[in-house]
């Protein structure tokens, strides 16, 4: 919760809300602080930009932030050596979950579970508005449009997935406005980048709760042009998509206009995205793939793959404190959630040693070493992912590997870029000075 001072009744009375004095950035500005890294998350392009190098992921200590952070936001950091919050980050609780299928939100709505969540927040009225993403028009359902939104209906017009960077901390700037000036309690939707760069900032915006709902992420296409490259790449119909996601069974599931799904081998990408400049530079700067500083988390990639279409898939969440069990027990009971009983299990292939044969061709094709070409025939590429899919790590493994993977190629990348004095690689127990 926002900081206060504590009356004598002991009762904490909101902090007083002061717009900033700092000029926000305008919008079109073309070198960021953070430079080539900048994930433009929006926070330059508000009155609170005075504190860029406090809240910026990609500034000074950087995401190495998360540690003292964790701490601050859940009460403890994370425990090292407990393996699932190793990988995930602070956790009550890890958990299956997915809208039962009669009580999806709405027709945009993707796996319908944030929608639904936030949809309750409001109606509840455990918070006055909600920061989420709507798609910028009608016809570009994946171009992101941050907003504020005050009612449901609001909520529910936004559904939908935008893979893409996205200025989420930018409709902050409203609550210093006379449209935001009665929001004392908000729910904030967003990534690891953005949701860093909000918790440094969270005490100077008077408000009296703020609930922080997130999704993993991990290589997003830095802009509408890089997104359509890589749908390009991808599917056979792209100026019909209006969604995608990689998952568990080793295919990238692409969402058409018609209703159709095309399910894509990862071999079998035409113009492998990793070589092209599809992946904004932030990403591959990013370690925090899990949204750490959340309440409540939600992904895919620790859900066992169970098939069918991915709007359909069963989900997993990270329940992170209080705040993040009472978005759950909200709808838990309601008949709109299915939440599983323990977390999600792993099994199939051990995750050890896999991860360099994962990665090589990534990172040649990264720098250079190999040159891009066509993958292998569609029937070989589809006999790929269905073999990987039955002996590789499942479940919980199946995630960690991806965490793996991830991290190692952002270490890798950073030490490329010259940033290698940036990281330290620890042992459970020992520390860094710096
Ligand atoms: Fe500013 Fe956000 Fe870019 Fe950092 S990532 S420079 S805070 S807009
Ligand atoms: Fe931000 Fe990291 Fe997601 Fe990129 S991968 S948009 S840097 S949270």
């Amino acid at each position: 919760h926002a900081s206060g001072q504590e009356s004598s009744t002991g009762v904490q009375p909101p902090p007083e809300r002061k717009k900033p004095k700092a000029k926000p950035m305008p919008q079109d500005t073309r070198v960021y602080p953070a430079k080539d890294l900048c994930s433009k998350c929006g926070f330059c392009n508000t009155s609170l930009v005075g504190k860029v190098q406090e809240a910026c992921a990609f500034l000074g200590e950087g995401m190495a932030k998360i540690d003292r952070l964790e701490e601050k936001v859940h009460g403890r950091q994370r425990r090292l050596d407990v393996e699932d919050e190793l990988y995930f980050g602070v956790a009550e609780a890890i958990r299956p979950i997915r809208v039962v299928a009669e009580r999806r939100p709405s027709k945009r709505a993707w796996t319908g579970v944030i929608t639904s969540i936030a949809c309750e927040m409001l109606r509840s009225g455990r918070v006055d508005a909600v920061l989420c993403v709507a798609s910028a028009s009608p016809d570009k359902p994946m171009e992101p449009r941050p907003i504020l939104a005050r009612t449901v209906e609001e909520v529910l017009a936004s559904g939908g997935v935008k893979p893409t960077l996205s200025p989420n901390i930018m409709p902050l700037e409203l609550l210093f406005s006379e449209f935001g000036r009665d929001i004392k309690r908000l729910l904030f939707i967003g990534v690891g980048c953005q949701v860093q760069a909000l918790r440094a900032v969270e005490a100077d915006l008077g408000l009296e709760s703020l609930y922080v709902l997130g999704t993993n992420c991990v290589d997003n296409p830095r802009d509408g042009e890089a997104l359509q490259r890589f749908l390009r790449s991808a599917s056979e119909t792209p100026e019909t998509a209006t969604g995608f996601e990689f998952m568990q069974d080793n295919r990238i599931h692409v969402k058409h206009r018609d209703g159709r799904y095309e399910r894509v081998p990862i071999f079998s990408l035409k113009d492998p995205h990793t070589c092209t400049g599809v992946i904004a530079k932030s990403c591959y700067s990013c370690h925090d793939y899990v949204n750490a500083l959340t309440d409540l988390t939600v992904g895919y990639m620790a859900a066992p793959w169970e098939g069918g279409k991915m709007t359909e898939h069963a989900q997993y969440c990270v329940i992170r404190n209080q705040r993040g069990r009472e978005m759950i027990d909200l709808l838990e009971g309601s008949g709109v959630l299915e939440l599983g009983e323990s977390a999600p299990e792993g099994g199939g292939f051990p995750r050890d040693g896999i991860i360099g044969g994962v990665l090589k061709p990534e990172l040649d094709l990264a720098f250079g070493r190999r040159q891009p070409k066509e993958g292998p025939p569609r029937w070989l590429a589809e006999f790929l992912s269905d073999a990987i899919t039955v002996l590789g790590p499942h479940g919980a493994d199946f995630a960690k590997a991806s965490i793996d993977r991830a991290t190692l190629r952002n270490i890798v990348c950073a030490r490329a870029e010259g940033q290698g004095d940036r990281i330290a690689i620890l042992r459970p127990g020992e520390k860094t000075d710096g």
